[in-house]
This record gives structure tokens, sequence and C-alpha cells, in this order.
């Protein structure tokens, strides 16, 4: 199979799809690997490397001549979209369950697309899964963010000037992301408590080192292990617990999301009001909407001496590892697909027919 690897054109992207140890390795297992000059040049992996790991480099004007699959972190913009020849294999961050008019011009196309996000979480799948491999790097990103912005040191420290006490802080939503905020902001010698509204993770928190903030709100967990929405009266419920108990914390990192929705408005502007000048929250749901009412996707704003910080996209900022591993689920699902270097597709396969979201026997539209 000839796989190619553009250079990724979404802004702000750094991250390439694949980096040369994959290259090779799939080389190695029968694959063609052609990568675009600069592909991972943002991420650390100059082009000798790939050259040396046996891909061919080659302009993007000449990237998809006779590709049969195309590889990427971010969706095609449409112009690119527009260049995929039907029956072309596509893998990526597709977004399937928020850019409908995205994967209608990939149907339109005829491109056989996969999208990353839609692999099922199942034991079998789990080198390919890039939502967790992705979530991993922003969670520990996210304590550093708040880390530099914090005016103070993270552990308590006994010095000749006196004891300082360490940073509490508050991490809402203990899925992938959220368990290594907590696991990060544990190392740097925070004192840390954790809330989900799924009760299964309480053990998880506090395997962890720290302490499960019990805001009396639980939700129902859906077959995959993710939360179900919450009502109206239990998000209100929430805002309200959350408003008396927020005040104690000088950093707050939320991650709370329910997968295909709006993410969950957690801390309202009355909760921000009373925290104490200084703190930070740093607000990994800003792409779909924010946890936090303050919060305004890629920018940092400050409000009465509280900073809120919405950046997105943290993965792209730590792009050597994010890409390592993005590389490592890319070519599991590649091999999967094509065990032997050619296309093998078996439809009656949970992974296959599940990361699966367009194919070209479907009508256009
Ligand atoms: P996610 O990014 O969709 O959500 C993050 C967290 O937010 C979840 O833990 C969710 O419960 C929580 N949340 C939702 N609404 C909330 C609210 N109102 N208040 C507080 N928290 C709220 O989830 P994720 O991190 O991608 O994964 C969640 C779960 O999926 C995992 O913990 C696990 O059970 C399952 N999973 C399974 C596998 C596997 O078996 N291979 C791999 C990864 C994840």
């Amino acid at each position: 199979m000839r796989v190619a690897v553009p250079r990724e054109t979404a802004p702000g992207e750094r991250r390439v799809a694949l980096v040369p140890e994959t290259v090779s390795r799939l080389g190695a297992a029968g694959f063609q690997l052609r990568v675009e000059t600069g592909a991972g040049a943002a991420a650390g992996f100059p082009d000798d490397d790939y050259a040396s790991a046996g891909a061919e480099l080659v302009p993007g004007s000449s990237l998809l001549d006779g590709a049969e699959a195309v590889v990427r972190v971010a969706k095609p913009a449409p112009e690119e979209a527009a260049g995929l020849a039907s029956g072309t294999v596509l893998v990526g961050f597709l977004q399937p369950l928020t850019d409908a008019d995205g994967i209608a011009r990939l149907r339109e196309r005829g491109v056989l697309a996969f999208a990353m996000e839609s692999i099922p979480r199942i034991t079998r799948a789990q080198a390919m899964d890039a939502l967790s491999s992705q979530a991993t790097v922003a969670g520990y990103k996210a304590v550093l963010l708040a880390a530099d912005r914090v005016p103070k040191l993270f552990p308590m420290l006994m010095t000749a000037a006196g004891t300082i006490a360490p940073v509490r802080a508050l991490v809402i939503g203990a899925g992938v992301a959220g368990l290594q905020a907590i696991a990060t902001a544990r190392r740097l010698g925070a004192v840390v408590s954790g809330f989900d509204v799924r009760p299964a993770v309480q053990e998880q928190v506090e395997s962890l080192g720290a302490s499960f903030l019990d805001l009396g709100v639980r939700a129902e967990e859906t077959a995959g292990g993710y939360a179900s929405e919450l009502t109206p009266e239990q998000q209100a419920q929430q805002q309200r617990a959350l408003e008396e108990r927020i005040p104690d914390f000088d950093v707050v990192v939320t991650t709370a999301a329910v997968p295909g929705r709006p993410a969950p408005r957690l801390i309202p502007r009355s909760a921000v009001d009373r925290m104490r000048p200084g703190s930070v929250i740093v607000d990994l749901a800003a792409e779909t909407g924010g946890n936090c009412e303050l919060t305004v996707p890629g920018e940092v704003v400050e409000h009465a001496g509280v900073t809120v910080i919405g950046t997105t996209n943290l993965p792209s900022l730590m792009a050597y590892h994010a890409s390592q591993l993005y590389s490592r689920n890319v070519a599991a699902l590649l091999q999967h697909l094509a065990p032997d270097g050619e296309l093998a597709l078996d439809w009656e396969d949970e992974i296959t027919a599940g990361a699966c979201v367009t194919r070209p026997e479907e009508s256009p539209g």
C-alpha cells in the first residue's frame, strides 16, 4: 500500500501523522511511504530522518500521485479533500460527530475515511486509541501551563525562611486527560482533588494519591465507558456545589466532556468571582465550548485576578511526543486495515466497521 503523509495545514497544528521510527517499521511490513518535505519539521523530525527511515520525500504538489492512503492528524481542509481520488483511504481526526459538512464532502469524493475518534475503545484496539494518547499529553501539559501561571510553588517547602503551603489543585473530569493531570500535579507536589460524575473513577482518583471531591452528582455510564449528559437540574446542582468548594483551590483543571455534545458548563462566572486572585483555571474543554463560562477558546483571559486558560490543541504544544504516540496509533490502524501491506477490509470486524465513517459504495450526500 502506498501511503502519503502530508504536512499539516490546520492553524497551529505542529504534529505529524507518522514519525521516522514508524515509517521504518511500516516499510518493513510492506508499506511504501511518501512524506511531504517539511512534514515533520515543526514536531522536531527533519526530512533527513524520514529519508534514512526509507521514505520518499516529495513536494506537496506530487504527494498524492498514486497514493492509496493518506494519513494525517487534523481533518483535511475543503480544498485538500477535493484533491483525494475516489477509493483513497483517509485516516485522521475527522470529527465525525461534529463536522457533518466535512464528512459529507469526503463521502461525495468516494473516500474511504477512517476517523481516529471512532475507533471502538475495546481492549483489542488499545494500540490505536489516539483519543487516549493525545489526552494523556494534554492532561500533562495542562498542569504545566497552570504551574507556569500560578504565582505559587506547587510543593510544600520547608526553608530557612519558614514553611510554605503546597498548591491545592482540583481536576474536574477524571477520564484519560484528567487522570494524567492528577498524576502530573501530584508529581509536582500539589495537594490534589479530583471529581467526575462517573462514580467508578473514585477509586482511580484515589489510587493516584488524590482525594475524591464529592459534589453529590452522579451520571450513568454508557456502554463505551463515557458519562451520559447531566439533566439541567443536575447541572445546576453541580454548579452550586462547585461554587461552594472552588475557593479552596489555587489551580483548577477541567476536562469534562460528553462525546459529540457541547462541553458541560461547570464553572459559572459567579464561581470564578469567588476564587482567590492569582488562581488559574485551565479549560481543556475549550474547543467544544469550555467547562467555564469565562473561557475564550484559544485565548488566555483574566477575570478579577483569576487566569482562565482556553488554549486549544495542547498536544500540538508537545508535538514531538504527541506525534510519536499518534504515529504508533496510526501505524497500528494501518496494519489492521492492510495486514501485509495490502488493503484487506473485513466489514464484520468491529474496529474496521466502527472506525469507518464514509465508504465509496455509499450514495453521495
Ligand atoms: P472524555 O474526554 O469524553 O471525558 C472526560 C471525562 O469527563 C470523563 O471521565 C467523563 O466522565 C467526565 N465528565 C463528563 N461530564 C462531566 C461532568 N458534568 N462533570 C464532571 N465530569 C464529567 O472521556 P475520556 O477521557 O476520553 O474517556 C472516558 C472513559 O472512557 C475512560 O475513563 C474509560 O472508561 C473509557 N476508556 C476506555 C478505553 C479502553 O477500554 N480501551 C480507553 C480509553 C477510555
